[in-house]
């Protein structure tokens, strides 16, 4: 059998800032649930992620930190690793974009797109602050928003009204860092030809768009942009802290984030696996590579627009997203996450709080914004942790694992060839249930393949209530008195779909499927024999398999 081929990447996080839960449900922890499903499926897959650190934007953190760039990033990147490492992110490689691997791929790219006439040169008149002896890039700019009118709109947004700008459109144009008011002279950049790439772009989005069930966002901000008609769009930039441009008369200059942050992905791969990266991304090795791509909905232009015009226009045979998921925004409390206001949660103190990774996975993915925007509430996360992760799954879990060590001679999995007798009612029971995991894993690995991780999540949730349901309707602790084969019968056929259901769980809450497992007397770590599609029968544990020591509660009752 041929084995599909999965790439998955998450969104590069900008190094200058520390996540927050937003920033984590919307790619990181989307990407990983997903590429662990991947891999359950029986894919080899292969997840990147890493750390975008170019740019203005860190240019001027730095500066304010009173710190070299290189000195920042490398800070930063350490929280954000760290920050997913506890959440437990399961990278195949998590790198950083300043290496000489990114450079070199970088100015491969641009030497290719040249050579095939898609970079123009042009001259245009761009703000010079004589104060600090150089151009000013956009967002060291303020000015008043022609659009709402605030008066601290940056060169490149307005963050009142969300408005992008340029320097030209703002009123009252000032440095940001010393309030002078810059020149405008004339400058040369360099463009890429995005009107010549369209046709082989629209092609592109009209293939994989519906074939790789983008998310609707993601296909209507790609239209949107689209149907505008694009404009060749600048790539160089007046800074130093970046990929500097390979050409005669741009000494001084170096590319634009948008065209490096995405040849990230690529340059991480490269350096984590020198040998075998261009069997991911580019050459006969990679053809069959599926490219799923996890993100914001604000970065969705870079990811199918701007990069693959990038990567069509070398002529070589690139990979190209095939799969993109992106996320709506996540509030907190009813407000925009915002550091300087003080609203939201960042990775590390969701760390300090006391509250599992697991229990964080769990929550963030039930809310992901996944149609819509959506909104993390305390109260509600309390509430869902309490009626669903402790009542109803980590209940299961402990009832059935306690019923076998009681029930099991020696806890030793009993050899059943045929089911002893049974009520009608018992028949029926288990007969209900069988279906119920055919229909619900069904449903489970519809919603899963095409990245509907919410609904993935709610089967996983629902089998566990039909599970307890159940054990209910069965009662073997009645029944165990009076026949106890009988019982011992139904409480393997329940210990069977507790099996099931942490497999199910285990791309959204990888600890709770360890423990489960561990209690079952199996490997932590999941088998490559046990499919997502196996029946409740298949599911049962061969006579005399062992279970664990006896179990301890998973999940802990939160308190507002
Ligand atoms: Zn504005």
């Amino acid at each position: 059998m041929i084995r599909r081929r999965t790439l998955v990447t998450s969104a590069l996080p900008y190094v200058n800032n520390v996540p927050h839960l937003g920033n984590i449900v919307g790619s990181v922890l989307s990407a990983d649930c997903y590429a662990r499903y991947c891999r359950a499926r029986g894919d080899e897959v292969l997840f990147i992620g890493g750390t975008d650190e170019y740019g203005t934007a860190t240019e001027t953190k730095a500066r304010e930190d009173g710190c070299e760039c290189a000195e920042l990033c490398d800070r930063y990147h350490v929280v954000h690793r760290d920050t997913y490492t506890w959440f437990d992110i399961a990278f195949d490689a998590f790198g950083r974009t300043p290496t000489a691997r990114h450079t070199e791929i970088c100015h491969s790219v641009f030497e290719d797109l040249s050579a095939n006439g898609h970079i123009q040169e042009k001259t245009i008149e761009q703000p010079y602050s004589p104060a600090l002896g150089k151009f000013l890039a956009d967002r060291y700019l303020v000015g008043t928003c022609p659009k709402c009118g605030a008066s601290d709109a940056r060169g490149d947004q307005c963050d009142a009204c969300g408005g992008l700008t340029s320097p030209a459109e703002l009123r009252d144009l000032r440095c940001r860092e010393t309030g002078c008011i810059p020149e405008f002279r004339s400058t040369k950049h360099l463009y890429l030809d995005l009107p010549r790439l369209t046709p082989a772009l629209s092609s592109l989005h009209g293939r994989n768009g519906p074939e790789g069930g983008w998310s609707a966002n993601a296909m209507n901000i790609t239209q949107a942009w689209m149907r505008t008609g694009l404009n060749a769009r600048c790539i160089t930039r007046d800074l130093t802290w970046g990929v500097p441009v390979p050409r005669i008369g741009f000494e001084g200059k170096v590319f634009y984030v948008w065209f490096d942050a995405p040849l990230g992905y690529v340059s991480i791969t490269a350096v984590a696996r020198p040998d075998c990266w261009r069997d991911w991304w580019c050459g006969e090795g990679a053809r069959d590579v599926e490219l799923v791509q996890f993100m914001g909905k604000d970065n969705v232009l870079f990811h199918t627009v701007l990069s693959p015009a990038a990567m069509l226009g070398t002529g070589r045979p690139w990979t190209v997203p095939s799969g993109v998921s992106a996320t709506e925004h996540l509030t907190f409390e009813g407000d925009k996450f915002s550091k300087s206001k003080a609203v939201g949660m960042t990775g590390p103190e969701a760390r300090s709080s006391g509250i599992p990774a697991d229990v964080w996975r769990y929550y963030l993915i039930s809310i992901r914004p996944e149609h819509g925007d959506s909104d993390f509430r305390w109260a509600d996360m309390v509430l869902r942790v309490n009626s669903e992760l402790v009542a109803n799954l980590g209940n299961l879990v402990n009832r059935v694992m306690h019923l076998s060590q009681r029930y099991f001679h020696l806890a030793k999995v009993p050899e059943f060839l045929d089911a002893p007798p049974l009520s009608d009612d018992e028949t029926t029971a288990i007969e209900t249930l069988c279906q119920k995991v055919d229909e619900k894993t069904g449903t489970y690995r519809r919603a899963m393949d095409g990245r509907g991780l919410r609904e993935g999540l709610r089967m996983v949730m629902s089998l566990s209530a039909d599970t307890n349901k159940f054990l209910q309707s069965t009662s073997p602790w009645a029944v165990h008195k009076r026949d106890p084969i009988a019982a011992t019968y139904l409480v393997a056929v329940a210990l069977s779909a507790v099996r099931i259901i942490k497999e199910i769980a285990r791309p959204f809450m990888p600890n709770f499927a360890r423990t489960v497992s561990s209690q079952m007397g199996e490997e932590p770590e999941r088998s490559a024999e046990f499919p997502h599609d196996v029946s409740l029968r298949q599911a049962r544990f061969t006579g005399g398999h062992a279970l664990g020591p006896p179990p301890v509660a998973i999940f802990q009752t939160l308190a507002l």
